[in-house]
């Protein structure tokens, strides 16, 4: 298991693919970064990722970013027998990119974070490349 996801990363993964703003309070009650209120709701609200509703607001933003495919190509390419699954896009490899066994969301997270910096990067290369 890899070490747990430090800030920066949770950052990244905040404002780079949910889009959100990662809130800076300061001593203030709004926002410093994008004025919204301090409430009960969000105080303190930083993304933790490491829980069912971390990781399916990532797989949900892949999916808008139109990236899924790649993605799952992607997960499962790297997928060594999970749970004794036998191939790509068995019912185990399902269960294990979903945590249905209700543990691992905070690996499903890291490795949203390692797809996505690779997509990102691959991007920019293009991108490169045109300009
Ligand atoms: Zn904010």
């Amino acid at each position: 298991m890899k070490p747990s996801m430090d800030a920066e990363t949770k950052q990244y993964l905040t404002e780079t693919l949910l889009v959100e703003c990662w809130h800076e309070w300061g001593y203030g009650i709004v926002c410093k970064k994008c004025k919204e209120m301090w409430s009960e709701s969000n105080s303190g609200y930083t993304r933790t990722f490491d829980t069912r509703d971390d990781m399916m607001d990532l797989y949900e933003a892949i999916k808008k970013a139109g990236k899924w495919r790649n993605f799952v190509n992607w997960a499962f390419n790297d997928l060594e027998e999970p749970d004794g699954g036998d191939s790509y896009y068995s019912t185990a490899s399902i269960a294990w990119l979903f945590c249905l066994s209700g543990e691992g969301y905070e690996d499903r997270c890291q490795m949203v974070e390692e797809f996505w910096r690779a997509t990102e990067s691959s991007a920019d290369s293009a991108g490169r490349r045109e300009g």
